[in-house]
């Protein structure tokens, strides 16, 4: 979608700082960072939402999590662990309107959200 912020960096219309990428998944580091590590991971598809995701999109979403996993522990979350995050329209703070996961670690996190 050429209105979408996370697809035009899918396709490099947008700068981001990248950790990984491959035909399918993107991840980048979040520009407003709330923790020492806090990155994003995409599918390069156009998903709106996870309320959109289809039953063909399993192993996409499979590998996004497992993503996920590798890069916080690369980036020295293994021990302490990390949030998964993602949040879906409206209730759940959505703000981009492209599926993504959060990861944020490298500080302990409050639970519940506000
Ligand atoms: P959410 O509120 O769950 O939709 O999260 C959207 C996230 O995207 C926020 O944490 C933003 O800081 C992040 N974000 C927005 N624009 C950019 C961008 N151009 N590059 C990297 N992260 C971004």
């Amino acid at each position: 979608m050429s209105n979408c912020i996370f697809c035009n960096i899918a396709s490099g219309i947008i700068p981001a700082q990248k950790l990984y990428e491959d035909e399918e998944i993107l991840a980048f580091q979040d520009v407003s960072p709330q923790g020492p590590v806090h990155f994003l991971v995409i599918p390069k598809k156009h998903i709106p939402n996870i309320m959109e995701l289809e039953v063909t999109d399993t192993l996409l979403i499979g590998r996004m999590l497992h993503k996920a996993q590798a890069l916080a522990q690369e980036q020295g979350c293994a021990e302490k662990g990390a949030r998964f995050v993602i949040n879906c329209k409206s209730h759940g703070g959505q703000t981009v309107d492209h599926l993504h996961i959060h990861v944020i670690g490298g500080r302990p996190l409050g639970w519940p959200p506000g």
